[in-house]
């Protein structure tokens, strides 16, 4: 999932952190592991969520 028009963005270890309009007027905040082999990617609804998720995001979990 590749939004097109990330603004804000953030990088919090390798996950980025973007806020981007999703076309009804609502903001959305997308976190995206930019990890090779790494393909966690998600939508919140709040910047905090997803900056929170960005800094307990493991890569590679077991
Ligand atoms: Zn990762």
């Amino acid at each position: 999932m590749r939004p097109n028009r990330f603004h804000n963005v953030l990088r919090i270890g390798p996950v980025r952190v973007g806020d981007h309009h999703d076309g009804r007027g609502r903001t959305k905040h997308t976190a995206v592991c930019t990890a090779p082999r790494c393909d966690f990617s998600a939508d919140y609804n709040t910047r905090a969520a997803a900056e929170l998720a960005a800094h307990t995001h493991r890569c590679n979990p077991r």
